[in-house]
């Protein structure tokens, strides 16, 4: 995750003495790039997925689930492997690369090599990730199992749920009631930025997320797991003074939302300007997405009403001053601030005539004089020429459902976007599905010249539908009438069941089919009749998630509708179709219902099984069954016809091989 130098981070009464010369280096550090690589034209298609592991420990005799707090000796134990590892050369698989993460349970892997646009390169996706997941589960001990899980459900509840065992009393960055300083990963950024997180807000983080409440709840529900009286630290006796509220589970610590895993994919556009519009484009779709993956309702020991860790990891890191946040008026901060550093985009950024201002809806703060900097583009020290940690670090510690990532310098990658919002899916088919979908709406998106834009308001208010209980399945979301532009530029109609017809003129889709998906694509110029004028309102409507996927008929064919119409243009051979057809089929069934969301999963599991009181607990049996089942599923001994595909045959097949160097 992000930044990490060598180096001592300061505390953050000290840190803050240099904010305005990070600010400013990291701005003078962004034009530098910007001068030197705006007109940076011409890169292909590159892209790559990042998945993050739990490790979990499973301890059969004491019938527990912990987290393995394992992650240096599982990277330095891959690490020579890896290096010794030569890849077989008819697999194509490059070395997979593991990164640390957050937890000290946790690991993230990339792909060896960025995928590219050539069609095969497309279809290697599942055996990559499934691969990198065989590694990473070599590497383990035989009781331990690598899960793309999205929220440990017992981290910070009561008992044993870490391996080795750790008092949450020594929790002295977080000051956690509930999780020991343990769980972070040691490098000494993570529990410094921990402990000046909570500085910087003047207390401890405070996250409240609704309760399920089952037949047997207590109501109103004071949590007996809060230990109301013990005052670990004097200064901060923050749960009694009202930091947990009743009838929610209440979490303290970043551990909380950083320890959770997510799946995120990012794209290298042919251009700025091409990026800018993929930011713009996939904005809309982030909470979408979001819902569509929700797959964490289990929250320190308890069933919560949501079904995703967006607002989790949100309030995590949210450490902004009570100024900052409205509570009290602005004495010491120069800003009221409306979002925490993690949260959803804020600004639509492209230049295409499509993005009109009125989509930028939302009140944003912003410092007038780093504002003119920007405008006047002021000349630049010597020395940011050639470092750009300082922008990396405000890069780095602002995290939004979309990042735009701008090259780094003295390489040979280009302008970049990453999409954020996808929880991490429990089986490598289904991370594979929607990292596949996801790159062909992409493509749709700039060879159709599809407009998603809805006023960024509409999108904020999706994020906080998408977090709902069976959002997916039973909510609304804002979603833009015509994505045509210019608008209803089409006369024929696709059908969602993949029957689609010939497009007309006005779109671009190229005549002979490839054999790759392409970046650089041609500009749109704006409509003859002028600049689109129509009252904003009126271009969105509410839809729900089977007709944003799926369809409403003619006038609108769904996103899938719109990604088969793009897959019209390709080369592909039969046994091609069908693996990318079994993709977008997961994609089409989590939205119509026919098949689950995880988390729609999870919380019938945990409310079927035998050991449940029907009291919203999450016990530690049930959490060992659970953590048991979810390896069963990966690995295909357990059939979940209402989750996965039936023809799901499970991890252990279609992965790359592997030869030792000699
Ligand atoms: P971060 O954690 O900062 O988002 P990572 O290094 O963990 O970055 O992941 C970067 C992702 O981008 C990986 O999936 C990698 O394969 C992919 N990638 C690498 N090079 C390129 C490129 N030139 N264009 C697009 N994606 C790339
Ligand atoms: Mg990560
Ligand atoms: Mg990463
Ligand atoms: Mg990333």
């Amino acid at each position: 995750m992000g930044l990490l130098s060598l180096g001592t981070p300061l505390p953050w009464d000290e840190a803050k003495k240099y904010a305005d010369h990070v600010r400013y280096h990291g701005i003078s550090q962004f034009l530098n790039i910007w001068d030197r690589l705006k007109d940076r034209t011409g890169d292909e298609l590159m892209w790559g997925d990042e998945i993050e592991y739990m490790i979990v420990n499973l301890d059969a005799q004491s019938k527990n689930a912990k987290l393995s707090l394992c992650q240096t000796e599982i990277l330095n134990r891959l690490r020579p492997t890896t290096d010794q590892l030569d890849t077989n050369t008819d697999e194509c698989i490059a070395i997979p690369t593991f990164h640390p993460e957050y937890g000290r349970y946790m690991l993230e892997s990339i792909p060896g090599s960025p995928y590219t646009g050539a069609i095969t390169s497309l279809l290697s996706v599942e055996s990559n990730m499934r691969y990198r997941r065989r590694l990473a589960r070599e590497h383990l001990k035989d009781n331990e199992i690598p899960i793309t899980f999205t929220s440990f459900p017992r981290l910070g509840a009561p008992g044993v749920f870490t391996e080795p065992y750790y008092d949450p009393s020594d929790a002295v960055s977080s000051q956690s009631l509930f999780v020991p300083e343990e769980i972070t990963n040691p490098h000494v950024r993570f529990p410094t930025l921990t402990a000046n997180i909570r500085r910087r807000r003047g207390s401890k983080v405070a996250i409240n997320l609704p309760l399920y409440f089952d037949e047997n709840t207590p109501r109103p529900f004071i949590d007996p797991t809060i230990p109301w009286d013990r005052n670990l630290y004097p200064e901060d006796p923050e749960a009694k003074n009202g930091a947990a509220l009743p009838d929610h589970i209440y979490m303290d610590a970043m551990g909380f939302g950083m320890g959770c895993c997510c799946l995120q994919l990012t794209f290298q556009s042919c251009n700025v300007d091409e990026a800018r519009r993929m930011y713009d484009a996939l904005i809309p779709i982030g909470p979408i997405m979001l819902a569509l993956t929700a797959a964490s309702p289990l929250w320190r020991g308890y069933i919560a009403d949501v079904d995703c860790r967006w607002n989790v990891i949100a309030g995590s890191v949210d450490d902004r001053t009570e100024e900052e946040r409205g509570l009290k008026p602005l004495k010491e901060n120069k800003f009221r601030i409306p979002k925490s550093r993690y949260d959803s985009v804020d600004l639509y950024i492209s230049e295409h005539w499509m993005n009109r201002p009125e989509y930028n809806d939302n009140p944003l703060p912003f410092d007038p004089a780093i504002y003119d900097r920007l405008r006047k583009h002021e000349l630049i020290d010597q020395d940011d020429t050639t470092s750009t940690d300082h922008f990396e670090n405000i890069q780095s510690t602002n995290w939004q459902t979309l990042r735009f990532k701008p090259p780094p310098l003295n390489s040979s990658i280009g302008w970049r976007v990453e999409f954020r919002s996808m929880e991490v899916q429990m089986t490598d088919f289904e991370n594979a599905a929607f990292a596949v979908f996801i790159v062909l709406l992409s493509r749709a998106i700039m060879s159709m010249n599809l407009n998603f834009y809805v006023p960024i308001s509409k999108v904020d208010e999706n994020m906080s539908r998408a977090q709902k209980r069976n959002a997916a399945r039973d909510t609304k979301f804002f979603f833009r009438k015509d994505v045509f532009s210019p608008p209803s530029s089409r006369t024929t109609s696709v059908t969602s069941s993949g029957a689609a017809s010939p497009i007309d003129g006005s779109h671009t889709l190229p005549h002979h089919k490839e054999r790759k998906l392409r970046n650089c694509f041609p500009a749109f110029p704006p409509p003859e009749e002028g600049w689109p004028n129509e009252c904003v309102q009126n271009e969105y409507e509410e839809l729900t998630m089977d007709e944003i996927i799926n369809g409403t008929g003619a006038q609108f064919p769904g996103l899938l509708g719109l990604v088969r119409e793009y897959l019209t243009t390709l080369d592909m051979e039969e046994d091609e179709i069908r693996k990318i057809e079994a993709y977008l089929d997961l994609v089409k069934r989590r939205a119509n219902g026919t098949l689950k969301t995880p988390a729609t999963w999870i919380r019938e599991f945990v409310r079927s099984h035998p050991a449940y009181k029907f009291d919203s607990v999450v016990s530690q049996e049930i959490n060992y069954d659970l953590m048991v089942a979810v390896d069963e599923i990966e690995r295909g001994i357990r059939r979940v016809p209402d989750l996965l595909p039936t023809d799901y045959t499970g991890g252990a097949h279609d992965q790359g091989t592997l030869t030792k160097k000699s």
